[in-house]
């Protein structure tokens, strides 16, 4: 069954798109958080980052760096929040890949990344990186 991004894709329902390509399609997302809030996804149906082939990442972010021009030239924000909620966990509720640009702009109330999850580590840095660095 597809996903609702690949029936976007498909035209089977419609959507806001504002850039495609051979790879990759751009929308509005339908309950943004900032005027202009987009996703860009990858053709291919791909659950994550680590589902998806190297070529539709390297395709997916070059698509996603001309929809961040686009929006910077046209809504002039201030700045960006870039990024992919990963699984459920992370805040995914579509199971096909695909990353939200969010345009800031100063004094919207928003935070940054470190805004997102209050969970410090209770270990040493140095702990956790080397179990990261030794088990990758
Ligand atoms: P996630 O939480 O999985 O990272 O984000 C999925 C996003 O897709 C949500 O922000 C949601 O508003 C958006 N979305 C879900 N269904 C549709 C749809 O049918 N059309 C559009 N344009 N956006 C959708």
């Amino acid at each position: 069954m597809s996903t609702i991004f690949t029936k976007i894709i498909n035209r089977e329902i419609p959507s806001e798109i504002i850039y495609e390509d051979d790879n990759a399609i751009a929308f509005l997302d339908i309950t943004p958080k900032a005027p202009g809030h987009s996703l860009v996804v990858p053709k291919k149906e791909v659950a994550n980052i680590l589902e998806a082939d190297e070529e539709t990442i390297k395709n997916l972010f070059i698509a996603v760096k001309k929809v961040t021009a686009m929006l910077k030239k046209t809504l002039k924000p201030d700045g960006f929040n870039i990024g992919l909620n990963h699984n459920h966990a992370g805040g995914q509720t579509v199971d096909h890949m695909h990353v939200h640009i969010i345009p800031r702009f100063e004094g919207d109330n928003g935070g940054s990344m470190h805004s997102i999850v209050d969970n410090e580590p209770k270990e040493e840095l140095a702990s956790i990186a080397k179990m990261i660095a030794n088990k990758a």
